[in-house]
């Protein structure tokens, strides 16, 4: 639906600004500030314990070991999720931690860092974090626990052998926590050990995980796997794509077959939406495809499906897969059943991809391959268990619908939790200890390729604290159960015999976050069956009912991060949903139910039932919903409690990640979602554009077209040796939004809550906006291939004849000589002038005293090269300055020319496909200067004469000529 479109009846345009934005009157009350924000009257004094750990710490390789107050340094260390480790650079002010990010030395990182990992220093904290050992209702101390798993009084609980010790813990690959375990086996050799995590990598035994070379994949096909943009290694896998992508000789073409709608269908040449169900189908076509394309067998020559539009999309993909054979790669969803992936494997195989564009690594994974490692469903089926440790995670809340782990952490006597928060499982344990953050804990790890990395601790612990590792020293009886003493003692085991000597080794290890040849050995193949089984007919879609999706969602993932407000109020990339979940519909489905987004659904199966409001989302698969896990949230996190719908709850053991067979009814109840799609509204004009390979964007002055003059109000100012810009490669952004907390932990953005949201009081400095072509007036929007879909990241455009300049009676927002757009703060009176003159809308009005009743706790994050805004101001992106003006006086310091590609912002920082690219225009080898004159740059709105410093490339659309010619997007936003 286009903007004029929605014209109001009177044939009014829509207001620029959203209906709530102006309202008088506060949003939050105190109450709500303070559950949102954390601010608690207990934490006076934390303060003053934000100090460095006690154990010697090195900074990262290439910063002056020496510290000079006010000086942030930087430290290497790693942050895992779902077991597997990303490399990350920690800055650090005066102590504290401020900002993540990405270790160029890592190789799931290569300096980028995603949501999770940007937002996780906000966790640190976070004032919801548990801070007492506690038994019972009692505060108990680590001596208590220390007794209670004293080897002796444990023995004569759990028998001689340990039969009735068990252990749960989170996916890990810490080499420490492995050899740890063995020591614990060697003392109980009955003990059990059960992992259990909701979304880590495949739990049918298959030790093999596959790594794809997409830097030399000319054509890739995904089978619902969203590698652009989740899971641990996927800001590895988006920059090596994108690499690919902008290399000569051509882009190379992403095909997505997908049942919801994900940042990487988003990002594809050709998708198909189908049912989850139908995937086994569709994979096993393919492989006769490409088989056929190859003349392998007598197979059809063509693969078939029911519907024909499908069968001409695969018929079409399998001939592209067979001419790039050696050069493409076909990758699997993790979470895809066992056939899906072993057919994919067999597509890798029958077109000579194996060892040169796939690859295989053993998983560095407890358990991956190893039968004596149990599952949950194991645990939770066991008898005559005496003590139980839950080593983090949350089972009580994510385990599937038919495990009982309430019950079982019943029948157990002695239950230990471990965890940051006093979540739904630690309320169900008779033991919490509070668990140690990654920024303050000595630890290793390892990434999905296998790499090991040390964690290293960049503050003592804020509220106590500790880590698996000493829980499980304990248990196996060490005399030491000091996590840093442990480490030592294990690395000085491995690297004893390294010439360096072991302390060259740490030292070493530490500075650079990586441990030197570590990586898993790549095997150029992995053994795929004669016969792969064949595929499971999809099942029947019955009248009134609908397959549903659990995925994890792209922000708060399985719950962990459900108390961090930036992701909270980080808006969903496809649906720009903000502070909740709701079923994602197809404009199809929703209308056969008669629902519109906000309807309130019953959805229900095996007796169970969610209630959830729906949304509707052009590219979900018809007869399909997609719901988000991680909502729904019952413990100790007030950030989290309350937000959203536990769509676990209807997901059984059998059908963990896809349930068919839903019964779907509305209730008649509806819900006011807090999108942030609907604001900020551009009239209908075209700010995203979209070519062929090696088409330029059309140029409309060539054209003779209506681009209007430079307003001549003000001169120009006389230029300054640097002139900042910034360009963004629309065909390499994925819209994975790490740019955005980037921006927020960077620039001390507030959060606003979801009332904020709802009433367009969002303050992000940067937005991503989400483009879809209108299937009413685009072919190739039409089913099977779904909508086509552009991000565009937006933000302050810095124009040189900037229409807000003009407009400020009190000169707050004036020009730099250095090409800035500025706002000086103490001037602004609050008129609002600037935003409503504003074409790109991207200013910000300081509505209220966001930072008012911030807590002494989450004060500490803060950057302090940042002003914290008061309420009444205008706020907006400020590229960066202060980083600008840091490097300007590192050079003057130095006594040397600041290059033109030396400072970067932390938007462009983060982003793992290096869409953003910052620097100056001015001096040799400029980046920035060589991408502006890159024949797919644009301004937008440059018919309006700004100026902007900011320019575009153009999205590429690499089509399969065999398919519908694909035209671009529309300027029409979501119809949602
Ligand atoms: Fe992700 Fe932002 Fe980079 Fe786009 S520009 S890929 S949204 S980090
Ligand atoms: Fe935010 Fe800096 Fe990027 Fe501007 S340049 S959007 S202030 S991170």
């Amino acid at each position: 639906m286009s903007d004029e479109q929605r014209a109001t009846s009177d044939g009014r345009r829509p207001a620029e600004f959203p209906p709530g934005v102006a309202r008088p009157g506060p949003v939050l009350s105190r109450r709500d500030f303070v559950r949102l924000l954390g601010a608690s009257a207990a934490l006076a004094g934390v303060y003053g314990c934000s100090r460095r750990p006690d154990e010697l710490i090195l900074p990262y390789v290439h910063q002056p070991p020496e510290l000079t107050p006010g000086v942030p340094q930087y430290y290497a260390t790693a942050m895992t999720l779902d077991g597997l480790a990303t490399g990350l650079l920690v800055e650090s002010h005066d102590g504290r931690p401020t900002k993540v990010e990405g270790n160029p030395d890592h190789p799931a990182s290569l300096g980028a860092a995603g949501v999770h990992e940007q937002a996780s220093v906000l966790q640190l904290y976070d004032p919801h974090r548990s801070r007492h050992v506690r038994h019972g209702a009692q505060q108990a101390d680590w001596d208590a626990v220390a007794r209670l798993l004293a080897p002796v009084a444990l023995g004569q609980r759990v028998g001689a052998r340990g039969e009735g010790l068990r252990l749960l813990l989170e996916p890990t690959a810490s080499p420490l926590t492995v050899a740890l375990l063995a020591r614990v086996r060697e003392r109980w050799p009955a003990a059990g050990v059960h992992v259990h995590a909701p979304f880590a990598a495949p739990d049918d035994g298959d030790a093999l995980l596959p790594l794809p070379d997409l830097t030399r994949a000319d054509v890739v096909l995904a089978l619902d796997a969203d590698f652009l943009a989740s899971g641990p290694f996927h800001l590895r896998w988006a920059h090596d794509w994108a690499v690919r992508r902008g290399a000569g000789g051509g882009p190379s073409r992403l095909y997505v077959v997908e049942s919801g709608f994900t940042p990487t269908g988003a990002t594809a040449d050709h998708r198909l939406a189908v049912r989850p169900g139908e995937l086994e189908t569709v994979a096993a076509a393919l492989l006769a495809g490409v088989r056929a394309a190859r003349g392998v067998t007598s197979a059809p020559t063509a693969p078939t499906t029911a519907d024909e539009a499908t069968t001409a999309w695969l018929r079409a993909a399998a001939r592209d897969l067979a001419a790039a054979a050696g050069r493409c790669v076909v990758v699997a969803g993790p979470r895809q059943s066992a056939t899906v992936r072993l057919l994919a494997r067999a597509l890798n195989a029958e077109l000579g991809n194996e060892g040169r564009t796939m690859w295989y690594v053993r998983s560095p994974l407890l358990g991956a391959g190893d039968a004596s490692v149990g599952s949950l469903a194991d645990l939770a089926a066991a008898r005559d268990v005496d003590t139980l440790l839950v080593l983090g995670g949350n089972p009580v809340y994510d385990a599937p619908a038919d495990v009982d782990v309430a019950g079982l952490l019943r029948r157990v006597p002695n239950t230990v939790h471990l965890g940051l928060y006093e979540d739904e499982t630690a309320r169900a344990c008779a033991w919490h200890v509070p668990a140690l953050h990654y920024l303050e804990r000595w630890g290793d790890a390892r990434a999905y390729d296998g790499t090991a990395s040390l964690v290293q601790p960049l503050v003592a612990p804020l509220f106590g604290g500790h880590c698996a590792d000493e829980l499980l020293a304990l248990v196996a009886g060490e005399a030491t159960p000091r996590a840093h003493d442990l480490l030592q003692t294990h690395w000085r085991g491995r690297a004893g015999d390294r010439a360096s000597g072991f302390d060259a080794f740490w030292r070493e290890a530490l500075r650079r976050g990586v441990i030197a040849d570590s990586a898993a050995p790549r095997a150029a193949s992995a053994p795929v069956p004669a016969v792969v089984p064949p595929p499971a007919a999809p099942p029947r879609a019955a009248a009134g009912t609908l397959e549903v999706v659990l995925a994890p969602c792209p922000k708060v993932h399985d719950g962990r991060f459900a108390d961090n407000a930036w992701l909270q109020e980080l808006p969903e990339p496809m649906t720009t949903l903000t502070w909740g979940n709701a079923a994602q519909l197809s404009p199809a489905t929703a209308a056969r139910l008669g629902v519109e987004s906000g309807d309130e659904l019953a959805l229900g199966a095996g007796g169970r039932t969610v209630r959830v409001p729906a949304i509707v989302v052009p590219g979900v698969a018809d007869g399909v919903a997609v719901l988000h896990a991680g909502y729904g949230r019952d413990g100790a996190e007030e950030t989290a409690r309350g937000v959203g719908v536990r769509a676990q709850g209807l997901f059984p053991r059998a059908a963990r990640y896809a349930l068919a067979g839903v019964t779907v009814a509305r209730t008649g109840a509806h819900h006011e979602l807090a999108l942030t799609q609907p604001h900020w509204r551009l009239h209908g004009r075209e700010p995203v554009r979209v070519v062929a390979p090696g088409q330029p964007v059309a140029r409309e002055d060539a054209a003779g077209g209506t681009r209007r003059r430079a307003l001549p109000l003000y001169e120009r100012q006389p230029g300054a040796p640097h002139q900042w810009a910034m360009t963004i490669d629309l065909d390499r952004c994925t819209g994975c939004g790490a740019c955005m907390v980037a921006c927020q932990a960077e620039n001390n953005v507030p959060v606003v809550g979801p009332e904020g949201v709802r009433d367009g009081r969002e303050m992000h400095w940067l937005r991503i906006d989400r483009y879809y072509a209108d299937a009413a007036t685009d072919a190739a929007a039409a089913a099977p291939a779904g909508p086509l879909s552009v991000a565009q990241p937006m933000l302050c455009q810095h124009c040189e004849d900037a229409p807000c300049e003009y407009v400020c009676p009190v000169e707050a927002t004036v020009h730099s000589s250095d090409g800035l757009n500025e706002m000086v703060y103490n001037r602004c009176v609050g008129t609002r002038f600037c935003s409503n003159n504003c074409p790109y809308k991207v200013r910000r009005f300081n509505w209220f005293d966001y930072n008012r009743d911030l807590g002494d706790v989450e004060a500490l994050q803060r950057n302090p090269d940042v002003t914290v805004r008061e309420r009444g101001v205008m706020e907006k992106c400020t590229f960066c300055v202060q980083r600008i003006r840091e490097a300007e006086i590192r050079a003057s310091v130095e006594g040397r020319t600041l290059g033109p590609n030396e400072v970067t912002t932390a938007c462009a920082q983060a982003c793992p496909t290096r869409a953003i690219v910052f620097g100056s225009l001015t001096g040799a080898g400029s980046e920035v200067a060589r991408l502006r004159e890159d024949p797919r740059a644009y301004a937008v709105l440059d018919e309006l004469g700004t100026e902007p410093r900011v320019r575009y490339l153009a999205r590429v659309r690499n089509a399969n000529p065999a398919l519908a010619a694909s035209r671009a997007p529309s300027a029409s936003e979501a119809a949602t």
